[in-house]
């Protein structure tokens, strides 16, 4: 019997464990942990990845398989970051073979080599030009592409193409059929170029004495792991602290991390930090072409690019100097994972933090209530910005009382004046509704039939640009019957507004002003969101209309007015930290009115002027509100006080969730715990994309306890009979109990 190591590889299956091999044949020594390898796992050959080597296996020897082949020389991550990586699998109880994969980038998923890739790019073969001299192609769209690539012999990559003559793709490929065109592997020039010309470079604002003040707290903690809260209003020039930050960490020649809520990560951001520094920058969001997204990761992992900028999974990118990690607008839900591998990339930023012995920053207008806890507790460090920076002053922020007032499309009479003020005196107007499309109901008048989806608890909303029913929570969508599908009646009606509605309206008020919306639907073509906000930086007077997407990041210099159609969506939510939600909200909406020397006004549309919530947000503000709630969560129990897990379970028939929990119940209760178990019940909306969904709720006072349950709770999930019937998953720390 032979004798040697055994390798424990992690596999992408969401098993619970990992599994045992034998290495490569022709291998010397043993993979490190955190090294690639190809393995053959069922049926399939799959790339895992070594989490352990051992010098046995439960198994006997002669029944092991071979490692097929090891793909990396040396392990993708440090030490340091692997064992984040593992500490996250069992924080969140996720198998750690789909964490593992999670973290890297498609192409490595699939076992491409760690080489920055070439780019595909296009280009005329012989035949081609031939043909473009002939005049050959007589569709002229066809001739138009032709023409283009003769004049780019190096090649043009697919972006370039589509940034010159739009949607292209059906003319080039019956071009490639008839050998005209071709494709072929290039270098691309690095994306993320520094910007070179020392004149490009922005020339920083003379800090104001509080940005001043936190900047030296922080410059005189830059060794060693800390975490700062820097609790600044919109506009009080947070980023500005950022950049002289990572300018230090950067100028020591470390690296820093920051990272920002999904729809923060705008063209502006990127472009002030690219103006700001000489040194390479690499940006990882989720629009990146896979080999645009491994090659900043690896330029990441190199050092290479001293300041890496990312969303949410750009926490995992590995750094060879890390020096500081940033997270903007810590408050924001994007942080939080909500499929799969559901992770809070800011907690894991803490982690991180902790493990590499480095400071790390959270920063927000509005901070999230266990954030502002842990200063309380003493864990965090709180600096804060008061003011806003420059010239610009706080908005005057008013509620407007809707009872029994006369609305034109959901616009009081006292928001349609302010607007056409703001407007009038050549100021730019933005107006925020949480909701897309052009109304959330259609209406039969005959019999009160609205529009249900046929396979949620829900109801489809009228989109009117494509004459379509959608619903939101499942995708599914069909075509506008003129019709009621019950009683046969014409009489449909839409009811209640989205934004399409809403400008609509507005065209109607101000047939002179150009409404431009900003919803998930308008932005859906690439460089959409980009032209749209390129209008709004023109300057002149016009009204946005728009959903989240506006409400956060954004700088629009010219906007001094802000109103929130419909702020009462959010005062009676199911979930507990609905309130929480709303302030931060109508704060963050707030922040875009009067953010350069004009100042702005806000006005927040409710039937509830005297909401407890709104009042205190209204006339003590954000800090007195979080206080408030603070409170009350203390009192009832919830989070940040108590620690809480979710298992969700969902399946076509209606009892199999209610079982499977009901089991995961018994199970949990057969030990004496701190951990008390609430449920099972239907989730809030029961029946979504045709499932049931069902969920239990874990809450304990101390988190070990949870985490004790969890490890011993979720390995037994997969073995319940009950679970063959149902898609399960656990939740730790879940930010919307929905
Ligand atoms: P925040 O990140 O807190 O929202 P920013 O850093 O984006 O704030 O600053 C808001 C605006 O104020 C930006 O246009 C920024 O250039 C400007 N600004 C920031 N700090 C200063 C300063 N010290 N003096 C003048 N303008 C400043
Ligand atoms: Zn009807
Ligand atoms: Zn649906």
């Amino acid at each position: 019997m032979s004798t040697g190591h055994i390798l424990r590889v992690a596999v992408p299956s969401p098993l619970y464990r990992s599994f045992d091999y034998l290495p490569c044949a022709a291998a010397v020594g043993s993979p490190a942990p955190g090294v690639r390898v190809r393995v053959s796992f069922g049926r399939r050959q799959v790339v895992g990845v070594v989490v352990g080597v051992a010098e046995d296996s439960e198994f006997p020897r002669a029944r092991l398989k071979r490692v097929a082949a090891v793909l990396d020389e040396e392990p993708l991550w440090s030490p340091g970051e692997f064992e984040l990586l593992c500490w996250a699998a069992r924080y969140y109880a996720h198998p750690v073979g789909e964490v593992l994969h999670a973290a890297l980038p498609a192409p490595l998923r699939t076992g491409q080599a760690t080489r920055p890739p070439g780019a595909r790019h296009w280009r005329l073969t012989q035949a081609g030009r031939e043909a473009l001299a002939a005049g050959l192609s007589r569709a002229a769209r066809q001739q138009a592409l032709l023409a283009l690539l003769a004049a780019h012999e190096e090649g043009l990559t697919a972006a370039g193409i589509e940034a010159r003559l739009g949607s292209w793709r059906h003319l080039a490929r019956p071009l490639e059929t008839r050998g005209l065109v071709e494709t072929f592997l290039a270098e691309e020039p690095p994306a993320e170029s520094p910007v070179e010309d020392a004149s490009a470079r922005d020339e920083p604002p003379r800090l104001n004495a509080e940005q001043q003040a936190a900047f030296d707290a922080l410059q005189g903690r830059l060794d060693g792991f800390a975490v700062h809260l820097l609790d600044g209003v919109t506009g009080s020039g947070k980023t500005e602290v950022y950049l002289r930050l990572i300018e230090r960490v950067v100028g020591r020649g470390d690296q820093a991390l920051v990272l920002v809520p999904e729809i923060g990560l705008t063209p502006q951001l990127v472009a002030r930090f690219r103006h700001r520094f000489t040194t390479p920058l690499a940006v990882l969001h989720s629009g990146l072409a896979d080999g645009e997204r491994l090659g900043a990761w690896l330029r990441a992992r190199s050092g290479q690019a001293a300041i890496v900028l990312g969303t949410r999974s750009a926490v995992f990118t590995p750094l060879s100097r890390p020096g500081l990690i940033i997270v903007d607008e810590e408050h924001d839900l994007s942080f939080k994972q909500q499929e799969g591998f559901r992770y809070s990339a800011r907690d894991l930023a803490i982690v991180r933090a902790q493990g590499a012995g480095i400071p790390i920053v959270l920063g927000s207008a509005t901070p999230s209530l266990e954030s502002l806890q842990n200063v309380a507790a003493g864990r965090f460090a709180r600096l804060e910005l008061p003011r806003r920076a420059g010239r610009a002053r706080a908005p005057a922020v008013a509620a407007v009382d809707l009872r029994r007032q006369h609305l034109d499309g959901g616009l009081s009479r006292v928001l349609v004046e302010a607007a056409g003020e703001a407007l009038r005196a050549g100021n730019q107007v933005l107006l925020f509704l949480n909701r897309r499309g052009y109304a959330p109901v259609l209406l039969c008048h005959d019999c009160g039939w609205a529009s249900p989806c046929r396979r949620c608890d829900a109801r489809m909303t009228l989109h009117r640009v494509r004459e379509r029913l959608c619903c939101h929570h499942c995708g599914a969508e069909r075509a506008v019957d003129s019709r009621c599908e019950d009683c046969g009646g014409a009489d449909l009606r839409p009811a209640g507004r989205g934004t399409q509605r809403v400008e609509e309206v507005l065209h109607r008020l101000f047939p002179d002003t150009p409404v431009i919306r900003v919803d998930r639907d308008s932005t859906r073509r690439r460089g959409e969101l980009e032209s749209r906000l390129a209008r709004v930086d023109e300057g002149g007077p016009c009204i946005l209309v728009g959903t989240q997407m506006l409400a956060k990041g954004h700088h629009f210099p010219r906007v001094t007015l802000a109103g929130l159609l419909d702020a009462d969506q959010g005062l009676y939510g199911t979930d507990f930290r609905a309130g929480e939600r709303m302030a931060q909200l109508i704060t963050q909406v707030a922040g875009r009115a009067g953010r350069a020397e004009r100042p702005g006004t806000v006005l927040i549309q409710t039937h509830h002027p005297d909401h407890p919530l709104l009042q205190c947000l209204l006339h003590q503000g954000y800090g007195a509100f979080a206080a408030a709630a603070l409170t009350e969560r203390r009192a009832a129990g919830l989070p940040p006080f108590t620690s809480l897990a979710l298992v969700r379970a969902e399946a076509p028939g209606e009892a199999a969730p209610g079982a499977f929990l009901r089991a995961a119940r018994e199970r949990l209760q057969r030990r004496p715990a701190a951990v008390a178990v609430l449920g099972p019940v239907p989730a809030p909306m029961e029946r979504r994309g045709g499932r049931y969904r069902a969920q239990l709720l874990l809450r304990a006072e101390r988190r070990p306890a949870l985490q004790q349950a969890l490890a011993e709770l979720v390995p037994a999930l997969a073995e319940l009979p009950e679970a063959r019937r149902v898609r399960w998953s656990i939740d730790v720390d879940p930010q919307e109990i929905l």
